[in-house]
């Protein structure tokens, strides 16, 4: 197969869409004949397309204009290496490809599907407007050869904006177990003044849908149990004022921290750190978790996890066996969450050691590669 993998979202941008990206390209290129990555310029990128081990090819458009320049993005690279198969990361850039698709330009074109991208109404201010992108939604959705949702929630968004497609693959996310691993935590602990405090983390972008703010709430009722127990935030973006707004609101100083985004070296370090990691996302339509590769991240690295009944949370954890689901939006339940996690420590080792042994054995890149070459090439077999 000579696969062109096009996607707006890509390293060095952080966030879900960009690893299952790069994570994906990574190990579909020792696989297939041929793959090139095509994606927008952004700052940063040259350091990281000279380390990939396959061509990454940088359009200049920018990220949302490559929605209406994925045509002539692609055409003359599918023409000149002979690209059999087209992935797109997100459906996005899809409606300039139906043409060249059912022409037999692109013999075959392939759709990811995650969360947000499915709901999100760019133009809910003007409804025809907004009516003619859902249609080309739906329509780059049915003429794909197939769709790769990422969780059974994810499935079901298809299905729920009027997308009936015959081949619907979900395969979930995965992680790296040979770079997430269980470890020592006390020099990134020592290295942000963290002490040697219960210490609950979360890692993610600041947005509000993660429901830092609810983690936040629920320490008051978490503190009265566990007084020294300490929550640190990693990671950056627009919520972080005010977030700490609400920290100081509730007079919760010294029991957060915000660590700001980390660098890709400091990920192993900080979910080794903790005791327990959490993110209680909420389904904040059209702001979606699709699944939370975080969960299986922090899973790998030996540590149980907390999340919630959103999205596509529920394939990432296994309630009970590698972490605890909690109803949305609940501070109470969160508390009453983390509070017996840290209360007893041998159910913390139990999930930790079930999260790291599903990601060795199933959640993990390879085999999420490995799933969706396999189904590619079903169809590009004709079967
Ligand atoms: P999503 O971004 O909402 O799709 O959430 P996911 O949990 O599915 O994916 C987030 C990805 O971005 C994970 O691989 C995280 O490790 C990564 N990530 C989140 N925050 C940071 C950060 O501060 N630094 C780095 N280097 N990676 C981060």
């Amino acid at each position: 197969m000579r696969l062109l993998v096009l996607t707006q979202d890509f390293p060095p941008a952080i966030g879900g869409i960009e690893t299952y990206s790069w994570e994906l390209a990574r190990r579909w290129a020792d696989a297939v004949e041929e793959l090139v990555v095509v994606c927008p310029r952004q700052r940063g990128s040259a350091a990281v397309d000279r380390a990939a081990p396959f061509p990454v090819i940088r359009t200049r458009v920018p990220c949302d204009l490559l929605a209406l320049g994925a045509r002539a993005a692609i055409m003359p690279i599918v023409r000149r290496r002979r690209i059999d198969a087209v992935f797109l990361a997100q459906w996005q850039p899809g409606p300039s490809l139906l043409g060249p698709r059912r022409a037999g330009r692109i013999p075959r074109l392939f759709v990811a599907a995650h969360g947000r991208e499915l709901l999100f109404a760019p133009f809910a201010g003007a409804p025809r407007l907004q009516a003619a992108c859902d249609r080309l939604r739906r329509d780059v959705l049915a003429g794909a050869d197939a769709l790769f949702p990422v969780s059974r929630y994810t499935a079901g968004l298809i299905r729920r904006i009027g997308v009936d497609h015959p081949r619907v693959v979900v395969v979930g996310n995965g992680t790296d177990p040979a770079r997430f691993t269980p470890g020592e935590g006390a020099a990134f602990r020592a290295r942000h003044g963290l002490g040697d405090r219960p210490l609950i983390l979360t890692l993610g972008r600041l947005v509000a849908r993660k429901g830092i703010d609810d983690v936040i709430r629920s320490l008051p009722a978490l503190r009265a149990r566990h007084p020294d127990a300490l929550y640190a935030v990693a990671g950056g973006g627009p919520d972080r004022a005010r977030l700490e707004g609400l920290v100081a609101e509730l007079g919760l100083g010294d029991a957060v921290r915000f660590l700001g985004r980390l660098e890709a070296d400091e990920l192993v370090p900080a979910l080794r750190a903790c005791d327990v990691f959490v993110t209680a996302s909420r389904d904040d339509e059209p702001d979606v978790e699709g699944f939370g590769i975080v969960f299986l991240e922090a899973g790998a690295c030996g540590r149980p996890v907390v999340g919630t009944f959103a999205g596509g949370i529920p394939d990432a954890i296994v309630d009970g066996e590698t972490g605890l689901l909690v109803p949305q939006a609940d501070p109470t339940a969160l508390a009453g969450a983390l509070g017996r996690l840290l209360d007893d420590p041998a159910l913390r080792r139990r999930l930790g050691a079930a999260g790291r042994r599903r990601v060795v054995e199933v959640a993990n890149w390879d085999t999420a590669a490995r799933r969706i070459l396999a189904a590619m090439r079903e169809v590009a077999a004709g079967a």
